[in-house]
């Protein structure tokens, strides 16, 4: 009996078929990222959108064809197999965080102006948190200001890995705008059109030796001046760390579902691999180390997928899980990493060459360990929980 009830699978399929038909074909001209992979990528995107299978991570109320959380890890075990496939099906990193707190904090004319073109695909967006001189980790420190001047907020500051930044048509700004204040309340979000004064995308910050091309870009971005009306202010002013811990909860267990399609794919190149390749007198699966490398991987993977279900099915019932979704990214990232790297090592030198999907893997997801926030910091925040409902007198229940 499969995890996911009936329907939820009979919409993966479909969403394998498309993947099969018109995803995995056109991986290595999408990935030359030149205008005839742009081209072809604008062409999927109708196509997934022709086929019912349009932004499956927000419902049909905000435009798109979701269903909840453990309804989009179902489809993700599919789509997070090939990394541009979440551009096809509308549904990348970072504008469908992005989407989300527009959706839930947006007002009726931010939805109509930033959130309508989004969900359309008419236009991207990014995320402007962290900056190169302070530490992302721990958001009381950025620098980034927000000054109200009559009607306006004007912004400076200067951002790095604003993820997608380059041709996208608006970022969310996370600014300092009352320096006195309470830590957590010193920050507000600000929706920012990229043509505006004073915005300038620098580059894209070369991340392992790859720059990249529109939205699988990681830019430096600088905000000098920025002039942007009041009404801009997303969810209330000093509201940013509410709105980011809305925002960054439902984006790493976006990711990790995601991860799940890469560490399952990875899991079935090694697999077969491992069948097909002698040497020593016999295949690669004969081996006893190779053999200890499928058995863990398969374990580790199947422990991902239920630790996502479990918070998944929580956060459709309301709760936030954030101890369950914190422990979840570090677990799932380090799984990612080792399965991956795995894979390549059963390939031998054919892992690290273009001939397999492993290295483009590997580098994307060496990352995991990093993005929303390093495996230390999830660490951390959830012994601190775990810890506090002990001193509390009620203890940890596992649910
Ligand atoms: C591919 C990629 C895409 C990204 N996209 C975006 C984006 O779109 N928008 C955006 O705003 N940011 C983005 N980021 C930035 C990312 O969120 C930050 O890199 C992350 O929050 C860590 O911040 P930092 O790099 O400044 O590291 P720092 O905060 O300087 O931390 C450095 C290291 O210190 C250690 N450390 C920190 N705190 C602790 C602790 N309490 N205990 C023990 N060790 C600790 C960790 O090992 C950590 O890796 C992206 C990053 C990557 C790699």
């Amino acid at each position: 009996m499969s995890l996911f009830p009936a329907e939820y699978l009979e919409a993966r399929s479909r969403y394998r078929a498309f993947m099969d038909e018109h995803v995995y074909p056109n991986e290595t001209a999408i990935e030359r990222e030149d205008n005839d992979a742009l081209a072809l990528l604008a062409e999927l995107r109708e196509q997934a959108r022709e086929a019912g299978l349009w932004a499956p991570h927000v419902p049909p109320e905000a435009g798109g064809t979701g269903l909840g959380f453990l309804y989009y890890a179902c489809l993700n075990e599919e789509i997070g197999r090939s990394s541009y496939a979440q551009l096809v099906f509308g549904c990348q990193a970072p504008d469908a965080g992005n989407a989300e707190i527009l959706h839930l904090f947006g007002t009726d004319d931010q939805k109509e102006q930033f959130l309508r073109p989004l969900v359309a695909g008419e236009m991207r967006s990014f995320f402007a948190m962290t900056e190169p001189d302070v530490a992302g980790s721990d958001p009381t420190l950025l620098q980034t200001r927000a000054v109200r001047d009559g009607d306006d907020w004007v912004i400076d500051g200067h951002k790095w890995f604003s993820s997608g930044a380059d041709g996208a048509g608006f970022a969310v700004v996370f600014a300092i705008s009352d320096p006195d204040g309470e830590p957590h309340r010193r920050g507000t979000m600000i929706l920012v059109p990229a043509d505006t004064e004073g915005v300038d995308v620098v580059r894209p910050v070369p991340v392992m030796g790859h720059a990249g091309r529109g939205w699988n870009t990681h830019c430096e971005v600088r905000f000098t001046g920025v002039r942007v009306p009041i009404a801009n202010t997303l969810g209330g002013e000093g509201e940013a760390f509410r709105l980011a811990q809305k925002r960054l909860g439902p984006g790493r267990i976006h990711h990790v579902m995601r991860w799940l399609g890469q560490m399952q794919r990875a899991f079935e190149l090694m697999c077969r691999y491992a069948n097909g390749r002698e040497a020593f007198g016999g295949p690669l699966a004969e081996k006893g180390t190779v053999q200890n490398w499928v058995a863990d991987s398969a374990a580790e993977i199947q422990a991902c997928r239920l630790l996502t279900m479990d918070a998944a099915r929580k956060i459709d019932e309301g709760s936030e899980a954030r101890v369950e979704v914190a422990l979840l990214k570090v677990y799932a990232a380090n799984v990612l990493v080792e399965v991956i790297d795995r894979a390549i090592q059963v390939h031998g030198a054919r892992g690290l060459t273009d001939e397999t999907p492993l290295a483009r893997m590997a580098m994307n997801a060496r990352a995991a360990r990093i993005y929303d926030g390093p495996d230390e910091v999830h660490r951390m925040t959830a012994a601190r929980r775990i810890l506090r409902s002990y001193r509390d007198g009620e203890g940890w229940t596992f649910s």
